[in-house]
């Protein structure tokens, strides 16, 4: 840890309920628990496409449940669920998405954002690839007045962003998580109905590959529960082998400014340097 740090303000900018506590969840319980920064998270669509058991209406109230009480294992300080369509994020024009996240940015003076990485490759969803590319045009121009200047909040510049991607370019940031890993796991476990989503996605292919897994049979709430502990475990473990950690989440690491440049300054880390 570096010397002592002002207190920040962090928004998490995501497509999905449950994509932060996925792929950030042990970064964020260590900027809430030993920094004491104050967190938000706002997710961009209703979820109403992630399951094969309920209705599109069912699960738009439930992950929305289930969203903010995974907020609350976390100590976020606000879960805000803005309801576009599930899948249908492009579909919305990226100047409207970009002056959404702005405003957030602006209203909750976030020092540091994250999200999905624009520029990691692969990227299958289309809600992820959007919300990427219009989180980091948000966060570089939401501190010129210029830019959305009917804006009810006033303009703030972000200084940092932390970028997670499923197939990481360019991310060598490694966050120690082994001291967070079990919250993490808890607040990936409040979102039931999409831990139900990937243990159902898991039968599937296993039934499609012809390999016999008696734990995806009709598990309960208990297996599915002990399905994703492993797998966060045996993911999360796998990371941080590469950076000497027990349990690791690896971002992109982008600062944006240029005053150590020109004042020839030693280049500022994150606070996990
Ligand atoms: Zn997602």
């Amino acid at each position: 840890m570096p010397e002592q740090q002002q207190k920040k303000t962090i928004l998490v900018v995501v497509a999905h309920a449950d994509d932060m506590e996925f792929m950030a969840a042990g970064t964020i319980a260590r900027f809430i628990d030993e920094l004491g920064y104050d967190v938000y998270e706002y997710i961009l669509t209703d979820n109403s496409k992630g399951s094969y058991r309920l209705s599109s209406e069912e699960l738009v109230r439930v992950s929305a449940e289930e969203a903010r009480a995974a907020g609350d294992i976390l100590g976020l300080k606000e879960v805000r669920l803005e309801g576009y369509v599930d899948g249908d994020l492009a579909d919305i024009p990226v100047n409207v998405l970009r002056g959404k996240i702005m405003s957030m940015i602006r209203e909750v003076r976030a020092d540091i954002v994250m999200s999905w990485d624009p520029f990691a490759p692969y990227e299958e969803h289309p809600d992820h690839r959007r919300v990427a590319t219009a989180t980091l045009e948000a966060a570089h121009f939401g501190g010129s007045p210029l830019f959305y200047p009917d804006h009810e909040y006033k303009p703030y510049q972000t200084s940092e962003l932390y970028w997670f991607a499923k197939v990481p370019a360019n991310a060598a940031l490694f966050v120690d998580i082994s001291a967070t890993i079990d919250k993490k796991i808890k607040a990936l476990l409040a979102h039931d109905c999409q831990m139900a989503l990937t243990v159902d996605m898991l039968a599937r292919e296993a039934e499609i590959l012809g390999i016999d897994v008696p734990m995806l049979k009709n598990p309960d709430a208990d297996t599915r529960a002990q399905l994703i502990e492993m797998g966060i475990r045996n993911h999360f473990g796998a990371v941080g082998e590469k950076a000497g950690f027990a349990f690791a989440e690896q971002f992109r690491y982008e600062r944006i400014g240029m005053i150590e440049e020109i004042l020839g300054l030693p280049a500022r880390g994150s606070d996990f340097d």
